[in-house]
C-alpha cells in the first residue's frame, strides 16, 4: 500500500495523489503507455435502457435497420484490418429485443435467439475472416451469455459507471442497477474473461461514490484476477439528451479520479482515460494513466461521435513529451495474452498469437521476416516519430532502458534482466538502443561493412527430425511440401563447388536435413566431394546437430570425429540448429533435437579441436525476450571460455510456411522493431566477446539490412547462391546478392564495403 492510499483519499490534495499515482505507474509499467488501434462496430444502436447522457442509443425510426448485417460488420472490420487495427470493438445497446418488436423480428428472421447470440456470430465472423480480435462490450450479461462470447471475443467489457443507487440518469435503465453490474463483473471473473470496466465521472455521483465503485472493482480483481483495465471517463453533456444542460465533468474531478483509481486498484490493473474527451492530454498522463484506450483510424467514437480521435502522431508526441513511450496493444493485455491457458478460449488463441509481438503487445508493423513488404523506418531520417519527439536524437526517456544504456556507456556488462529491458524498448528508446549499439560497433570494428562470396549447398531436405518450425524438411510434420524430397549426389556437390569457385566464391556453406541413411561418414564424403573440386575453398559446414548425430551414428567420441572432419578440410561450423538456446522453448519448437547443453558442447568441442563457428538465433515464433537473453548469455559465456565464435547472426523466424505457424501455435515472426533490436542488443551484449554482428539480407530485406547496419551490425553475410531454407519457409527475397547490390545497400550509410574471408580476413581492398 502506498503512503497516500493508506490515508483517506478524500482528504488528499489532487496534486499529491497525482504524484503518488505517477510513482506507482513507473514501478509497474515503466515508461510504457499503450493504446489499442481498433475499429468500432456498432452492431445495434437500439437499447432497452434510457440513460440520461446517452446519444448512442436511437429509436428504431432513426435507423435503417435494427442491426448491422454480417456483410456490413465484415466491411467495417476489413477496413480496420487494412488500416492496421488489431481490435474490433463491438458496441451495442442492451437487449433491445426486450423493448422493440422490430429487433425481435429481425433476430427471428435471421435465426438468432438473442442479440448476444447474434453478437457471438458476428465476433466469430470477424475473427475468422479478418484476424481482428473482437472485444464485446455488451453490457450487463448473464454467465451463460458471457460464456457464449468467450470463444469468439478475446476480451469483454462493461462499464460499472457508478454504484450510486439513485442517480437520475439511470432511472430508466434497468441494466444500470448496481447489483446487476456487480453480478456481471463477478461472473466474468468466475469465467476467466479478461475484462474491461470503468467509472463514469460527473453524472451526479460524489467522490465517495467513485471510491466505492473503484473499491468494488479492486475487490473483484483481487478475487479473480480478471479486471485488466479500468476506464475513467469524464461526462460531457450532449444535445438532445436528458442531461444536455448538466455541467461537464470538471477536469480536476477527472484527474483526481484517475489518480485515485491508480491508488485504489491493484497496481497491475491498467488505468485508461479516453484521449478524445479531454482538450489537454498531459494532465491525464500526469494523473497516472498508462493507457489511452481504443483509437480508431477508421471509425468515429460512436458513443461520443462529436469528439474526434486525436491523430496517432499527436498522441505519440503528447506521450513522449511527458517522458513516456507509446506502444500499441491488443484488446487483451499482455499479462493475459501471455497466459493463454488461463485466460483465452482455445478457439481464440491462434488469432491472439498471430496478432502478438514477443511481449504480448500488438504487432506494431505489417513487416514480416522474409516478406516482400518494406519495414518501417525506426532509425535514421524519417524515423517513426521523427519531428514529433523531443528525444529523437538518441536520449531515451528516463526509465529502465535509459538506466541500462547509461550503465552500458559506463562500460558495464549487461546481464539477463538488462537484456530483457533493452528488448522492451519502444519509440525513442529503440533509437537510443540502436545509437549506443552503433557507437560500440564503431569502437570495435570501425566503419567497414563486410561480405563473403559463398554458395549454399543444402544436400538433402529429407530429415528424420520433426522440428515444428521447419518448412524445409520433408517429414511427417511438413504441411506445405514445397518441392519433392531430394538428396544431391556427391558428383553434384563437386559440380556445384566448381561452379561456385568459378563465380568467385571463397566459401561453401553445407547443411541439410538428417537423412535416415546418413552416418557420420557421409559428412566426410561431402568434404571429399568439395575438395575434389577445390583445394582452397573454405568449407563452412555441418550444424551442431549434424556433427553430434554423425558422431553418435558412428559410435565415435565427438572430439575425435570433429578432428577427422577438420583433417579432411572442414574449417568452420555454422551456428544453426541453435534456434533458441532455452530448453523450455526447445521442448515446444524442436523436442527431439539436441538440447541447449548439447549444442553448446558441440561448439565447445569444435573450438577445442581448432574449428571456429558462429552463433545464430532463430527468434519470433513462440518464445519471449527472456529466452533471447538466456541464449545470448549462454553463448557469451562459452565465448569467454573458448573464443571460438566469429560472429552473431540473428535469424528472424520466417512464418509463412512454417508448420507451427500454420497450426496456429506460433507468432508471425518478430516485428521489425524486435528484429532490429536483436542486432543492436546483440552488439551491446557481446561487446568485447564477439566482434561481428551479421545481418541476414535474406530475412531482413535490403531496407531492413540497411537499418540493422546502423544499429550495430557490421556484416552482410554471404552472396548465398541457392538459398533454400528461408525460401522453403516462405521468404521472398532473392536467391543471390551480387557485390554491386551490396554496394548500393551500403552506399547511403557512407561506410565502405569490403569482401572478407569466412574468418574475417580481407579478400580485396575497399571498393
Ligand atoms: S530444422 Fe533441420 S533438423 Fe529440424 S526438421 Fe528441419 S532439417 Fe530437420
Amino acid at each position: 500500500m502506498t503512503p497516500v492510499a493508506g490515508t483517506d483519499l478524500l482528504a488528499v490534495p489532487t496534486s499529491e495523489l497525482q504524484a503518488e499515482a505517477r510513482a506507482l505507474r513507473a514501478g509497474v509499467t515503466g515508461t510504457r503507455v499503450t493504446y489499442s488501434p481498433k475499429v468500432f462496430i456498432p452492431l445495434t444502436m437500439l437499447c432497452r435502457d434510457r440513460c440520461g447522457y446517452c446519444t448512442f442509443a436511437k429509436p428504431p425510426a432513426r435507423l435503417a435497420s435494427p442491426y448491422l448485417s454480417l456483410d456490413e460488420v465484415l466491411a467495417l472490420a476489413r477496413a480496420g484490418a487494412a488500416a492496421g487495427c488489431h481490435e474490433a470493438l463491438f458496441t451495442l445497446g442492451e437487449a433491445p429485443e426486450d423493448r422493440y418488436p422490430v429487433a425481435r423480428r429481425w433476430l427471428d428472421d435471421h435465426g438468432y435467439e438473442s442479440t448476444v447470440v447474434y453478437l457471438a456470430a458476428a465476433c466469430a465472423a470477424v475473427r475468422d475472416e479478418t484476424g481482428l480480435l473482437p472485444h464485446a462490450n455488451a453490457g450487463a450479461l448473464s454467465p451463460v451469455d458471457l460464456s457464449r462470447l468467450r470463444p469468439v471475443a478475446a476480451s469483454q467489457g462493461m462499464m460499472l459507471e457508478s454504484l450510486a443507487p439513485d442517480l437520475a440518469c439511470h432511472r430508466g435503465a434497468p441494466d444500470k442497477a448496481p447489483a446487476r453490474r456487480l453480478a456481471t463483473l463477478e461472473a466474468a471473473g468466475s469465467l476467466a474473461v479478461p475484462f474491461t470496466t470503468g467509472v463514469l465521472v460527473g453524472i451526479g455521483e460524489t467522490r465517495a461514490d467513485r471510491l466505492a465503485a473503484l473499491e468494488a472493482i479492486a475487490e473483484a480483481r483481487r478475487a479473480h484476477g480478471h479486471v485488466q483495465e479500468v476506464i475513467v471517463q469524464n461526462f460531457l453533456p450532449k444535445p438532445g439528451t436528458a442531461m444536455h444542460d448538466h455541467p461537464p465533468c470538471p477536469p480536476e474531478e477527472l484527474w483526481w479520479t484517475i489518480a485515485a483509481a491508480r491508488l485504489v486498484l491493484p497496481p497491475e490493473v491498467h488505468v485508461q482515460a479516453p484521449p478524445n474527451l479531454s482538450v489537454d492530454l498531459r494532465p491525464l498522463l500526469d494523473s497516472g494513466i498508462d493507457d489511452w484506450g481504443g483509437v480508431s483510424p477508421v471509425t468515429a467514437d460512436h458513443v461520443n461521435p462529436e469528439r474526434a480521435w486525436p491523430a496517432l502522431g499527436l498522441l505519440r508526441a503528447a506521450t513522449e513529451e511527458a517522458g513516456l513511450t507509446l506502444a500499441s496493444r491488443l484488446t487483451v493485455y499482455p499479462e493475459f495474452a501471455l497466459e493463454p491457458a488461463r485466460w483465452l478460449d482455445p478457439a481464440m488463441r491462434p488469432a491472439v498469437l498471430a496478432a502478438s509481438d514477443a511481449q504480448g503487445l500488438a504487432r506494431d508493423d505489417a513487416w514480416s521476416s522474409g516478406g516482400a513488404g518494406a519495414p518501417p523506418a525506426l532509425i535514421g531520417p524519417g524515423a517513426q516519430g521523427d519531428g514529433a519527439s523531443p528525444a529523437r536524437h538518441g536520449a531515451a526517456p528516463a526509465g529502465a532502458v535509459a538506466a541500462v544504456l547509461d550503465g552500458v556507456l559506463l562500460g558495464h556488462e549487461v546481464g539477463e534482466d538488462e537484456i530483457v529491458t533493452l528488448f522492451g524498448a519502444r519509440g525513442p528508446e529503440v533509437r537510443a538502443v540502436c545509437e549506443v549499439a552503433d557507437v560500440i560497433r564503431g569502437e570495435h570494428v570501425g566503419d567497414v561493412v563486410t561480405w563473403v562470396a559463398n554458395r549454399n549447398i543444402n544436400y538433402t531436405n529429407v530429415c528424420t527430425f520433426k522440428c515444428r518450425f521447419c518448412a524445409f524438411s520433408k517429414g511427417p510434420l511438413s504441411l506445405n511440401l514445397r518441392g519433392a524430397p531430394y538428396l544431391l549426389g556427391l558428383d553434384d556437390i563437386t559440380d556445384r563447388v566448381r561452379e561456385a569457385e568459378e563465380l568467385g566464391a571463397t566459401e561453401v556453406c553445407l547443411q541439410g536435413g538428417i537423412h535416415p541413411s546418413f552416418d557420420g561418414d557421409y559428412y566426410l564424403e561431402v568434404i571429399r566431394a568439395v575438395r575434389a573440386a577445390s583445394e582452397r575453398i573454405h568449407i563452412h559446414g555441418f550444424t551442431a546437430l549434424e556433427v553430434t548425430e554423425g558422431a553418435k551414428r558412428l559410435g565415435e567420441p565427438l572430439a575425435a570425429y570433429l578432428g577427422r572432419l577438420r583433417d579432411a578440410g572442414l574449417a568452420t561450423l555454422p551456428g544453426t540448429a541453435a534456434e533458441i538456446l532455452d530448453d523450455e522453448v526447445r521442448a515446444v519448437l524442436c523436442p527431439d533435437k539436441i538440447s541447449t547443453e548439447e549444442w553448446l558442447e558441440a561448439h565447445r568441442t569444435a573450438h577445442g579441436v581448432g574449428l571456429r563457428s558462429n552463433v545464430t538465433i532463430m527468434f519470433g515464433s513462440v518464445e519471449h525476450p527472456r529466452s533471447w537473453a538466456r541464449h545470448i548469455l549462454a553463448t557469451r559465456t562459452l565465448q569467454r571460455e573458448t573464443g571460438g565464435f566469429t560472429e552473431f547472426v540473428p535469424l528472424p523466424f520466417v512464418h509463412m510456411a512454417a508448420p507451427i505457424f500454420l497450426q496456429g501455435r506460433a507468432r508471425r515472426g518478430p516485428t521489425f522493431r524486435e528484429a532490429l533490436l536483436m542486432h543492436a542488443v546483440g552488439r551491446i551484449a557481446y561487446r568485447g566477446a564477439i566482434d561481428n554482428i551479421q545481418v541476414s539480407w535474406v530475412k531482413m530485406g535490403v531496407e531492413g539490412a540497411r537499418q540493422a547496419l546502423a544499429a550495430g551490425a557490421n556484416d552482410l553475410g554471404g552472396t548465398l547462391m541457392d538459398e533454400n531454407i528461408s525460401r522453403a519457409a516462405g521468404a521472398s527475397h532473392g536467391q543471390r546478392m551480387a557485390e554491386d547490390e551490396f554496394a548500393s545497400l551500403v552506399a547511403p550509410l557512407g561506410r565502405c564495403l569490403e569482401q572478407r574471408t569466412t574468418l574475417y580476413g580481407r579478400v580485396a581492398a575497399a571498393r
